[in-house]
């Protein structure tokens, strides 16, 4: 279980009954009182080399911004939810945007609020609108500290309109099966080959537990998306896909291998990933690759366009030889 090192915390969090509860579980953990989450300057003046450090931090406050951003994926809108950053350390995670700010997990109490926009938004619209509330940490972890989304799914699964969605690494999923979520949720699990799992997405479900979750959700009555992400072009990566989905077609249970759906994401990269990664961890293996690479503005890297087709090509054929009559969202 995750105890972090200390709690940066705003004063007002005592107004929320989460605030309080987090407050209470957490009494015997050093506390710092902060003005704002998104400004702490201590975090800021750290090194590169003290990342994995910070993540043992729990930072508590209030989501002020509650912007929610047009999306045409499996989601019609992604939305600002209750927490943002992570204890786990992907190596390409796309959270640390800036190290000083995003890469440490913070909470945000004022859940009621932002299920209420959630809520209002999906009841006015005339088209049944799903919104993604796990792009900025990865919720499954988080309930763990909080159990926001058993919360969250207890609310929300009598509302006349509306889906909810997420992503995660985890296979904590037992408190979500005895839900009566009534097919409001979906659940997508990201996997990747055992490699990659156990040299780039540290701190992590193994593939094996992730595998075990899906079967779990889909016996559970949940909707659930396989989302192979983010695929990174190692030398072998043929080979490593290639067992990917064969494990998966040999681990899913028949009744998962009927629902699933499949998205898959190539990975892109930053100038500051690489900074990061090469002081945070030591003898970690490159997942840079500069020949496959190329920039695409503001310090940031995607697979080169030939490198990416080649990747679509193998993954529709390798899927459609093992998953012919599931659905594949995109290949991006
Ligand atoms: S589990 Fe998700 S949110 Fe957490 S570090 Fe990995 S990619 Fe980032």
């Amino acid at each position: 279980m995750f105890r972090p090192t200390a709690i940066y915390f705003e004063k007002d969090i005592e107004n929320y009954e989460l605030g309080r509860m987090l407050l209470e579980k957490y009494k015997d953990v050093p506390k710092i009182e902060i003005e704002n989450h998104n400004n702490i300057e201590e975090m800021r003046n750290k090194q590169n080399s003290e990342f994995l450090k910070m993540k043992k931090n729990l930072i508590i406050g209030t989501r002020k911004t509650h912007k929610f951003v047009e999306n045409h994926k499996v989601s019609d809108y992604l939305v600002p939810y209750t927490s943002s950053g992570c204890i786990a350390s992907c190596m390409y995670c796309y959270l640390v945007c800036n190290y000083n700010k995003c890469a440490y997990m913070r909470l945000f109490v004022n859940r009621e609020e932002m299920l209420d926009k959630i809520i209002k938004t999906a009841n006015k619209s005339d088209k049944e609108l799903t919104f993604e509330i796990g792009s900025n940490s990865d919720l499954v972890l988080e309930n763990t500290i909080t159990n926001n989304l058993v919360w969250t799914i207890e609310n929300f699964k009598d509302t006349p309109k509306g889906k909810l969605t997420f992503p995660t690494k985890f296979a904590y999923v037992d408190d979500l099966l005895p839900l009566n979520h009534k097919q409001k949720i979906i659940v997508r699990m990201s996997v990747n080959p055992e490699y990659i799992i156990n040299n780039v997405e540290f701190g992590t479900s193994r593939l094996k537990d992730r595998v075990e979750a899906i079967n779990k959700l889909v016996d559970a009555d949940y909707e659930v998306g396989i989302l192979i992400a983010p695929v990174i072009f190692l030398e072998d990566w043929r080979k490593l896909y290639h067992e990917l989905i064969l494990y998966l077609y040999q681990n899913l249970s028949t009744k998962a291998k009927s629902k699933i759906f499949f998205e898959v994401i190539f990975m892109t990269y930053s100038y500051v990933h690489n900074a990061i990664n090469k002081e945070a961890f030591l003898n970690s293996i490159q997942i840079f690759d500069k020949e496959k690479m190329t920039g695409r503005g503001k310090g940031k890297y995607m697979y080169k366009s030939d490198i990416k087709k080649e990747g679509e090509i193998f993954f529709r054929e390798e899927l459609s030889k093992y998953f012919k009559n599931n659905k594949i969202w995109y290949i991006v």
